[in-house]
Protein backbone atom coordinates (compact mmCIF):
# COMPACT_ATOMS: atom_id res chain seq x y z
CA UNK A 1 0.00 0.00 0.00
CA UNK A 2 0.98 3.69 -0.48
CA UNK A 3 -0.36 6.74 0.31
CA UNK A 4 -0.06 9.51 2.47
CA UNK A 5 -2.33 9.09 5.43
CA UNK A 6 -1.44 10.04 9.04
CA UNK A 7 -2.50 8.11 11.69
CA UNK A 8 -5.72 8.00 13.54
CA UNK A 9 -5.84 8.53 16.85
CA UNK A 10 -8.74 6.31 17.72
CA UNK A 11 -7.29 2.69 16.47
CA UNK A 12 -4.90 1.73 18.83
CA UNK A 13 -8.13 2.11 21.23
CA UNK A 14 -10.18 -1.10 19.77
CA UNK A 15 -11.58 -2.78 22.65
CA UNK A 16 -10.74 -6.80 23.10
CA UNK A 17 -14.55 -7.61 21.60
CA UNK A 18 -14.39 -5.10 18.63
CA UNK A 19 -15.71 -5.48 15.04
CA UNK A 20 -11.79 -6.11 14.84
CA UNK A 21 -10.86 -9.17 17.14
CA UNK A 22 -14.71 -10.79 15.94
CA UNK A 23 -14.21 -10.78 12.52
CA UNK A 24 -11.09 -9.34 10.98
CA UNK A 25 -9.26 -12.50 9.45
CA UNK A 26 -6.56 -12.86 6.39
CA UNK A 27 -8.70 -15.38 4.55
CA UNK A 28 -7.07 -17.23 1.04
CA UNK A 29 -7.62 -14.55 -2.32
CA UNK A 30 -7.77 -11.10 -0.30
CA UNK A 31 -4.98 -9.73 -1.80
CA UNK A 32 -6.16 -10.68 -5.35
CA UNK A 33 -8.89 -9.08 -4.64
CA UNK A 34 -7.35 -6.38 -3.33
CA UNK A 35 -5.47 -5.46 -6.25
CA UNK A 36 -8.61 -5.71 -8.74
CA UNK A 37 -10.38 -3.33 -6.64
CA UNK A 38 -7.70 -1.07 -6.72
CA UNK A 39 -7.52 -1.51 -10.40
CA UNK A 40 -11.01 -0.78 -10.81
CA UNK A 41 -11.41 2.39 -8.50
CA UNK A 42 -8.13 3.53 -10.57
CA UNK A 43 -9.43 2.90 -13.91
CA UNK A 44 -12.80 4.50 -13.13
CA UNK A 45 -11.47 7.47 -11.84
CA UNK A 46 -9.88 7.93 -14.94
CA UNK A 47 -12.82 7.21 -17.35
CA UNK A 48 -15.30 9.77 -15.31
CA UNK A 49 -12.52 12.16 -14.81
CA UNK A 50 -14.15 14.93 -12.59
CA UNK A 51 -18.17 12.91 -12.93
CA UNK A 52 -17.61 10.05 -10.31
CA UNK A 53 -18.43 10.24 -6.86
CA UNK A 54 -18.54 7.37 -3.53
CA UNK A 55 -21.88 7.58 -2.06
CA UNK A 56 -20.90 6.72 1.49
CA UNK A 57 -23.11 5.50 4.48
CA UNK A 58 -19.96 5.74 6.94
CA UNK A 59 -20.22 2.02 7.30
CA UNK A 60 -17.43 -0.05 7.32
CA UNK A 61 -17.32 -0.84 3.61
CA UNK A 62 -17.66 2.46 2.84
CA UNK A 63 -14.40 3.65 4.90
CA UNK A 64 -12.37 0.99 3.22
CA UNK A 65 -13.07 2.39 -0.46
CA UNK A 66 -12.96 6.11 1.37
CA UNK A 67 -9.16 4.88 2.39
CA UNK A 68 -8.42 3.02 -1.12
CA UNK A 69 -9.49 6.69 -2.78
CA UNK A 70 -7.44 8.59 -0.28
CA UNK A 71 -4.41 6.34 -0.60
CA UNK A 72 -4.14 6.41 -4.30
CA UNK A 73 -4.98 10.11 -4.33
CA UNK A 74 -7.57 9.37 -6.83
CA UNK A 75 -10.00 12.18 -8.26
CA UNK A 76 -13.11 10.82 -6.90
CA UNK A 77 -15.62 12.89 -4.69
CA UNK A 78 -16.66 11.69 -1.26
CA UNK A 79 -20.04 12.51 -0.61
CA UNK A 80 -22.74 11.04 2.01
CA UNK A 81 -26.78 11.45 3.09
CA UNK A 82 -27.14 13.37 6.36
CA UNK A 83 -30.80 12.18 6.95
CA UNK A 84 -31.33 13.98 10.21
CA UNK A 85 -32.01 10.69 11.52
CA UNK A 86 -28.27 9.27 12.06
CA UNK A 87 -26.83 8.06 15.09
CA UNK A 88 -23.99 10.39 16.89
CA UNK A 89 -21.39 7.82 16.05
CA UNK A 90 -21.97 7.95 12.26
CA UNK A 91 -21.81 11.25 12.33
CA UNK A 92 -18.38 11.68 13.84
CA UNK A 93 -16.90 10.33 10.74
CA UNK A 94 -17.87 13.15 8.92
CA UNK A 95 -15.05 15.26 10.81
CA UNK A 96 -12.80 12.08 11.11
CA UNK A 97 -12.42 11.18 7.47
CA UNK A 98 -11.98 15.31 6.82
CA UNK A 99 -9.03 15.13 9.36
CA UNK A 100 -7.41 11.62 8.34
CA UNK A 101 -7.81 11.83 4.74
CA UNK A 102 -7.48 16.00 4.02
CA UNK A 103 -10.27 15.49 2.17
CA UNK A 104 -13.80 17.23 1.90
CA UNK A 105 -17.03 15.21 2.45
CA UNK A 106 -20.02 16.74 0.16
CA UNK A 107 -23.14 16.28 2.91
CA UNK A 108 -26.53 16.18 1.01
CA UNK A 109 -29.60 16.78 3.55
CA UNK A 110 -33.00 16.36 2.81
CA UNK A 111 -35.37 19.53 1.98
CA UNK A 112 -36.42 20.88 5.47
CA UNK A 113 -39.99 21.67 4.38
CA UNK A 114 -40.30 17.91 2.80
CA UNK A 115 -39.17 16.55 6.32
CA UNK A 116 -41.62 18.92 8.59
CA UNK A 117 -44.65 18.50 5.78
CA UNK A 118 -43.98 14.78 6.42
CA UNK A 119 -43.69 14.55 9.98
CA UNK A 120 -46.56 16.74 10.55
CA UNK A 121 -48.90 15.09 8.62
CA UNK A 122 -47.57 11.27 9.39
CA UNK A 123 -45.65 11.67 12.65
CA UNK A 124 -42.04 10.45 13.89
CA UNK A 125 -42.71 6.94 14.09
CA UNK A 126 -44.28 6.76 11.07
CA UNK A 127 -41.49 4.55 9.40
CA UNK A 128 -43.17 1.69 11.48
CA UNK A 129 -46.50 2.47 10.85
CA UNK A 130 -46.46 0.75 6.91
CA UNK A 131 -44.09 0.07 4.48
CA UNK A 132 -45.36 2.74 2.15
CA UNK A 133 -44.55 5.35 4.72
CA UNK A 134 -41.19 4.38 5.43
CA UNK A 135 -40.60 4.24 2.01
CA UNK A 136 -41.67 7.74 1.65
CA UNK A 137 -39.30 9.05 4.41
CA UNK A 138 -36.62 7.26 2.85
CA UNK A 139 -37.60 9.17 -0.71
CA UNK A 140 -37.55 12.71 1.39
CA UNK A 141 -34.43 11.68 3.44
CA UNK A 142 -32.01 9.90 0.83
CA UNK A 143 -33.41 9.47 -2.44
CA UNK A 144 -33.91 13.11 -2.96
CA UNK A 145 -30.80 14.27 -1.39
CA UNK A 146 -29.08 11.37 -3.34
CA UNK A 147 -30.38 12.38 -6.55
CA UNK A 148 -28.57 15.87 -5.97
CA UNK A 149 -25.34 14.21 -5.00
CA UNK A 150 -25.47 11.74 -8.31
CA UNK A 151 -26.70 15.57 -10.97
CA UNK A 152 -23.88 16.13 -13.35
CA UNK A 153 -21.76 12.44 -12.59
CA UNK A 154 -21.07 9.38 -14.87
CA UNK A 155 -20.59 7.29 -12.37
CA UNK A 156 -21.14 6.38 -8.45
CA UNK A 157 -19.21 4.11 -6.16
CA UNK A 158 -21.00 2.30 -3.16
CA UNK A 159 -20.00 -0.44 -0.95
CA UNK A 160 -22.28 -2.86 -1.91
CA UNK A 161 -20.97 -6.70 -1.21
CA UNK A 162 -22.93 -9.94 -2.28
CA UNK A 163 -22.67 -11.33 1.36
CA UNK A 164 -24.65 -9.01 2.88
CA UNK A 165 -28.35 -10.38 1.85
CA UNK A 166 -30.08 -12.13 -0.38
CA UNK A 167 -31.21 -9.39 -2.58
CA UNK A 168 -27.39 -8.19 -2.98
CA UNK A 169 -26.68 -11.52 -3.94
CA UNK A 170 -25.88 -10.53 -7.46
CA UNK A 171 -24.45 -7.23 -7.11
CA UNK A 172 -21.96 -6.77 -10.07
CA UNK A 173 -18.98 -5.35 -9.59
CA UNK A 174 -19.77 -2.92 -12.27
CA UNK A 175 -23.48 -2.08 -13.27
CA UNK A 176 -24.83 0.87 -15.85
CA UNK A 177 -28.12 2.00 -14.87
CA UNK A 178 -31.92 2.27 -16.47
CA UNK A 179 -30.22 6.32 -16.68
CA UNK A 180 -26.72 5.46 -18.14
CA UNK A 181 -25.20 6.34 -15.49
CA UNK A 182 -21.97 3.98 -14.28
CA UNK A 183 -22.93 2.13 -10.78
CA UNK A 184 -19.52 0.81 -9.35
CA UNK A 185 -19.56 -1.65 -6.33
CA UNK A 186 -15.61 -2.60 -6.21
CA UNK A 187 -16.12 -5.04 -2.45
CA UNK A 188 -19.03 -7.19 -4.66
CA UNK A 189 -16.41 -10.05 -3.96
CA UNK A 190 -15.20 -8.94 -0.60
CA UNK A 191 -16.23 -10.92 2.54
CA UNK A 192 -16.54 -8.92 6.06
CA UNK A 193 -13.82 -10.87 7.61
CA UNK A 194 -11.84 -9.35 4.18
CA UNK A 195 -13.56 -5.50 5.50
CA UNK A 196 -12.20 -6.04 8.92
CA UNK A 197 -8.82 -7.54 7.81
CA UNK A 198 -8.48 -4.28 5.66
CA UNK A 199 -9.55 -2.12 8.54
CA UNK A 200 -7.48 -3.69 10.65
CA UNK A 201 -3.75 -3.46 8.48
CA UNK A 202 -4.79 -0.50 7.50
CA UNK A 203 -6.13 1.15 10.54
CA UNK A 204 -9.17 2.76 9.13
CA UNK A 205 -11.66 4.52 11.42
CA UNK A 206 -15.13 2.84 11.85
CA UNK A 207 -18.01 3.76 13.08
CA UNK A 208 -18.15 2.87 17.21
CA UNK A 209 -21.71 1.29 16.75
CA UNK A 210 -19.93 -2.08 14.87
CA UNK A 211 -18.27 -2.64 18.45
CA UNK A 212 -21.98 -3.14 19.58
CA UNK A 213 -23.20 -5.68 16.81
CA UNK A 214 -24.60 -3.40 14.38
CA UNK A 215 -23.15 -4.50 11.23
CA UNK A 216 -24.87 -2.55 8.66
CA UNK A 217 -25.89 0.96 10.03
CA UNK A 218 -28.69 2.96 8.96
CA UNK A 219 -30.68 6.41 10.66
CA UNK A 220 -31.03 5.53 14.07
CA UNK A 221 -35.14 4.63 14.44
CA UNK A 222 -34.19 1.91 11.72
CA UNK A 223 -31.17 0.08 12.95
CA UNK A 224 -30.89 -2.27 15.82
CA UNK A 225 -28.27 -4.64 17.04
CA UNK A 226 -28.61 -8.69 15.76
CA UNK A 227 -27.86 -11.49 17.89
CA UNK A 228 -25.98 -14.57 17.49
CA UNK A 229 -27.15 -16.44 14.41
CA UNK A 230 -28.94 -13.42 13.09
CA UNK A 231 -28.19 -12.52 9.37
CA UNK A 232 -26.10 -9.30 8.17
CA UNK A 233 -28.86 -7.13 7.25
CA UNK A 234 -31.24 -8.63 10.35
CA UNK A 235 -31.28 -5.12 11.76
CA UNK A 236 -32.25 -2.71 9.68
CA UNK A 237 -35.92 -2.52 9.46
CA UNK A 238 -36.25 -5.45 10.98
CA UNK A 239 -39.95 -5.17 11.75
CA UNK A 240 -40.24 -5.62 7.24
CA UNK A 241 -40.18 -8.76 5.20
CA UNK A 242 -37.01 -9.46 4.01
CA UNK A 243 -37.81 -8.45 0.25
CA UNK A 244 -38.64 -5.10 1.47
CA UNK A 245 -35.62 -4.33 3.45
CA UNK A 246 -34.20 -1.79 0.41
CA UNK A 247 -34.44 1.94 0.99
CA UNK A 248 -34.60 2.25 -2.88
CA UNK A 249 -30.95 3.56 -3.18
CA UNK A 250 -29.97 0.22 -4.77
CA UNK A 251 -32.28 -0.86 -7.82
CA UNK A 252 -31.48 -3.54 -10.21
CA UNK A 253 -29.48 -1.97 -13.26
CA UNK A 254 -28.53 -3.95 -16.15
CA UNK A 255 -25.06 -5.66 -15.76
CA UNK A 256 -22.09 -4.89 -17.71
S1 LIG B 1 -34.04 4.57 7.14
FE1 LIG B 1 -35.80 5.06 8.49
S2 LIG B 1 -35.48 7.15 9.30
FE2 LIG B 1 -34.03 6.79 7.58
S3 LIG B 1 -35.00 7.68 5.83
FE3 LIG B 1 -35.59 5.51 5.81
S4 LIG B 1 -37.48 5.32 7.05
FE4 LIG B 1 -36.62 7.38 7.40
Amino acid sequence: MSGEVSAWPGAAAAPVSSAISLYARATVGFEARLAATQVLLREAAQAHAGHIVQATSLGAEDMVLTDLIARAGLPIAIGTLQTGQLHAETLALIPAIEQRYGLRVEVYAPVNESVVHFVTRHGERAMYESIDLRKQCCQIRKLEPLSRMLDGRSAWVTGLRREQSNNRGAVATSEVEANGRTKLNPLADWSWADIWHYIETQQVPYNALHDQFMPSIGCAPCTRAIAVGEEFRAGRWWWEDEAAKECGLHVQPRHH
